[in-house]
C-alpha cells in the first residue's frame, strides 16, 4: 500500500507528488492519458514569481514578455507594457515532463494509461478503482490527492460538489512568422464576455486561443480565418484543442483521506483563467496539511480542514475580488468597453497603474481595488443594472 495515491499527473498533480516523495513518502501517480507528452491544452504564461518560485528551468521558457497589445472591441489598440520582463511563455508539455521527471528523481511511481473511475474511502485506507485499456487497476493507499483538472467527475461522486463556474477554453498552434508581441481581443464578436489571444512561442510559431462560455470553437474559427485573411498566421486550417477552466472554487477540497489541488478545486485566477501559479502554490500547502496528517496518522475530513483554511487565507480574497471583477466585465457592453479604452488613455490613468509597483501579474485584487477607485470607473459601474450581489460586493465596500 502506498501512503498516498496522487490522482491526475498534470504540472500540480506531479509537483505535489514530487514534494510528497521527498518528504519521505512513498507515492503513486494515477495518470489517464496514455503518453505523458500528448499535447495540453494551455498557453503556458506564467508569471516571474511563479518561475522564481517554483524554479522552472530556463530550458523549458520559450520567451519572456514584458506585456500586451490588447484591442478593444473596435480595434483600438492599448499598450499594456512594463519596462522589465513581466511573464514567461513555457513550453506546457516540457513543464509536465520536468514536474513528472523531478517527482520520479524522488521516487514517485507513475502508472500511465490508467484512468481512475472511482475512489472508495475506508477506515484505514483509500482504494482506487481504475481501468488500463479494458483491464481493471486496483491500488490502494494511505490517501489521496485529487488533481484532474477540468474533470469534475471523482470530485463529485465523492460529495465534494462541483466548481461553482466554469468556461470553456481551445487553443491551436499556428504558423505566425511575423509575430513577435503578445496580442488579446475583447468584444462579443471575438469572445463574448472573455477574450481571445494570440501568443509567440518559439521563432515563427504561435498559440492562438479563446475562453467562451458558448460555441468556442466557433469563435475560435472565426477568428482564426480573419488573422489569416490579414496575414498574421499562414493558415487557418489546423488543429484546435479543447480544455475547461473553473473560474470558483469547489466548495470542499477535502474529505476523509482526500485533498482537492490545482484546477480540479477551481485554484485559478478569476479574470484570465490562469491556473499553473495557483495550482502550484496550494500543491505546496496540500503537501505540507497531508505530510503531518500523514505522520500523525490522522487522516480525518477535520484533521485536514486545515488545508482548506490555509489555502483560502492565501487566495480567497484574490479569488473573490477577481471574481467580481470577471462578473462586471461580462456585463459591459463592447461600447462601454471601448470608452474604458479611452478613458485608461486619455485620463492618464493607464499610465500610473502600469507604473504601480503593486501591479502585479499574478495579483489582480490590488489592481482591481485601484482601478475602481477612480470615481469614473465607479461612477460607470454605478450607472450599470448590477443584480445586488455585485453591487453589494464592489471592493472596498465590503
Ligand atoms: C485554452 C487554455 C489556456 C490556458 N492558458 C493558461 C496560461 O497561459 N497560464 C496558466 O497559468 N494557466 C492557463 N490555463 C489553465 C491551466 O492549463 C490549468 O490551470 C493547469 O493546467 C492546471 O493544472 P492541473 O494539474 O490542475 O490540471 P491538468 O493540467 O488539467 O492535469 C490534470 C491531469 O489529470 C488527468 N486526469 C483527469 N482525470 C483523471 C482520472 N479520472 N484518472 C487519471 N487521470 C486523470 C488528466 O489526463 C491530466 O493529465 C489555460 C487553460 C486553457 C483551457
Amino acid at each position: 500500500m502506498y501512503d498516498v495515491a496522487v490522482i491526475g499527473a498534470g504540472v500540480v498533480g506531479s509537483h505535489t507528488a514530487g514534494r510528497l516523495a521527498a518528504m519521505g513518502h512513498s507515492v503513486a501517480v494515477v495518470e489517464g492519458k496514455r503518453s505523458l507528452t500528448e499535447p495540453v491544452c494551455c498557453t503556458g504564461i506564467i508569471g516571474r514569481e511563479c518561475v522564481t518560485s517554483f524554479a522552472i528551468g530556463e530550458d523549458i521558457i520559450m520567451r519572456w514578455v514584458k506585456g500586451a497589445r490588447v484591442f478593444s472591441p473596435s480595434g483600438k489598440p492599448l499598450k499594456l507594457w512594463r519596462p522589465e520582463p513581466q511573464a514567461a511563455i513555457v513550453d506546457r508539455v516540457s513543464l509536465n515532463v520536468s514536474m513528472i521527471s523531478r517527482a520520479q528523481g524522488r521516487g514517485a511511481h507513475y502508472e500511465v494509461g490508467t484512468l481512475v473511475r472511482d475512489i472508495e474511502v475506508a477506515d484505514d485506507r483509500v482504494r482506487i478503482k481504475a481501468v488500463r485499456g479494458n483491464s481493471p487497476v486496483y491500488l490502494e493507499a494511505r490517501a489521496a490527492v485529487i488533481a484532474t483538472g477540468f474533470r469534475p467527475g471523482l470530485t463529485e461522486r465523492l460529495g465534494l460538489g462541483r466548481t461553482g463556474d466554469f468556461v470553456a477554453g481551445v487553443q491551436a498552434e499556428v504558423s505566425a512568422p511575423g509575430v513577435e508581441d503578445v496580442e488579446v481581443y475583447l468584444g462579443r464578436e471575438v469572445a463574448p464576455s472573455f477574450f481571445a489571444w494570440m501568443v509567440p512561442t518559439t521563432s515563427g510559431m504561435g498559440l492562438v486561443g479563446l475562453l467562451s462560455r458558448q460555441t468556442p470553437e466557433v469563435y475560435l474559427r472565426k477568428l482564426l480565418s480573419l488573422l489569416a485573411d490579414r496575414g498574421k498566421i499562414a493558415s487557418a486550417d489546423v488543429e484546435v484543442l479543447h480544455g475547461g477552466i473553473s473560474l470558483k472554487p469547489l466548495a470542499k477540497t477535502y474529505g476523509d483521506r482526500l485533498l482537492v489541488v490545482g484546477t480540479a478545486a477551481g485554484q485559478v485566477k478569476p479574470i484570465t483563467g490562469g491556473g499553473i501559479y495557483y495550482g502550484l502554490l496550494c500543491a505546496n500547502i496540500a503537501a505540507e496539511h497531508l505530510h503531518r496528517a500523514l505522520s500523525a496518522d490522522n487522516l480525518s475530513a477535520r484533521d485536514l480542514a486545515g488545508y482548506q483554511r490555509e489555502w483560502k487565507q492565501r487566495l480567497g480574497s484574490e479569488l473573490r475580488t477577481g471574481y467580481w471583477a470577471r462578473r462586471v466585465y461580462e456585463r459591459f457592453s463592447d461600447r462601454q468597453i471601448d470608452r474604458l479604452f479611452d478613458i485608461m488613455e486619455s485620463t492618464g490613468i493607464l499610465e500610473s497603474l502600469l507604473n504601480a509597483k503593486d501591479l502585479s501579474f499574478d495579483w489582480h485584487g490590488g489592481a482591481v481595488s485601484r482601478v475602481i477607485s477612480y470615481e469614473v470607473f465607479r461612477k460607470i459601474i454605478g450607472s450599470m443594472k448590477l443584480p445586488a450581489r455585485l453591487k453589494d460586493r464592489m471592493p472596498g465596500r465590503e
